[in-house]
């Protein structure tokens, strides 16, 4: 009850992340290396056409970035977000699938995207389970008999969780974008669900100057650097 009152007085940070924040972990982004995401084309693993077309070069493609996530650590600017909680409700929305957020602390974290760790079903949807390991194999099945794939929203599949995120963007007292090139919708699109009046900072080094929101202050730096400065800012206030 006490925790629940403490967090209804304090003010609300929401912050939407995306590839470049995980990028000094040593997770590449794709936008960064000529639309490719660790060396492979996103419409040969990152669509339900490659589904269809080839299943195992698609779990092999997800079974390598799940290995991989074994071998990363969250950066400073995972670590800034979760120190930010002493004295903020900070939510993040997070377009990324790897669980650095969660690793490196912080505690509410809506995962647009989908969940590198979590595999589902492919014919009931609801059905979504933690991998033990890193490996999904052809031929693991779900309890009704069916193949199960990532559970990743691929480019061109619905974004179920884009209602939740839009509501908590327009709750916002201070609104935070960090590391994404805001070419991938309707994430991008959160932005403008935040109220004129609250302030907003991107952080992304390569942030173009065309968002035309007000009370926008852009940070051209790497989020390992800017974002555990800002977070400070914010402590001291
Ligand atoms: P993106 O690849 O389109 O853009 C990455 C952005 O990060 C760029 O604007 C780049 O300038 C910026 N960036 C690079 N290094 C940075 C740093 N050190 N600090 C701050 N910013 C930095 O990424 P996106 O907009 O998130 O869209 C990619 C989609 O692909 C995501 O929706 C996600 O599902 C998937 N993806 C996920 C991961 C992951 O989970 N780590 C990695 C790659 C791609």
């Amino acid at each position: 009850m006490i925790t629940f009152v403490k967090i209804m007085l304090m003010k609300k940070i929401v912050v939407l992340t995306g590839a470049g924040i995980s990028a000094e972990s040593g997770i590449k982004t794709f936008r960064d290396s000529d639309g490719l995401w660790e060396e492979y084309r996103i419409e040969d693993v990152a669509t339900y056409d490659a589904w269809q077309r080839n299943q195992e070069l698609v779990i092999e493609f997800y079974n390598q970035r799940r290995k991989q996530l074994l071998e990363v650590e969250p950066n400073a600017a995972h670590y800034a977000l979760a120190k930010l909680e002493a004295r903020f409700d900070v939510q993040i929305i997070t377009q990324n699938v790897d669980d650095l957020h969660e690793r490196g602390g912080s505690s509410k974290i809506l995962h647009l995207h989908g969940e590198l760790k979590k595999v589902r079903s492919t014919v009931d949807e609801n059905l979504i389970y933690t991998l033990k390991g890193w490996e999904l194999k052809k031929g693991d099945l779900c309890e009704k008999g069916s193949q199960l794939r990532p559970h990743i929203v691929w480019f061109g599949e619905d974004v179920p969780m884009i209602i939740p995120a839009a509501e908590l963007s327009a709750q916002a007292d201070i609104f935070m974008v960090v590391g994404t090139s805001m070419n991938v919708y309707p994430a991008a699109g959160l932005l403008n669900y935040v109220p004129a009046n609250v302030p907003k900072y991107f952080i992304d080094p390569n942030a173009k100057d065309f968002y035309n929101a007000r009370n926008l202050m852009i940070i051209k730096e790497k989020a390992g650097i800017a974002l555990p400065e800002l977070v400070e800012k914010l402590l001291a206030e």
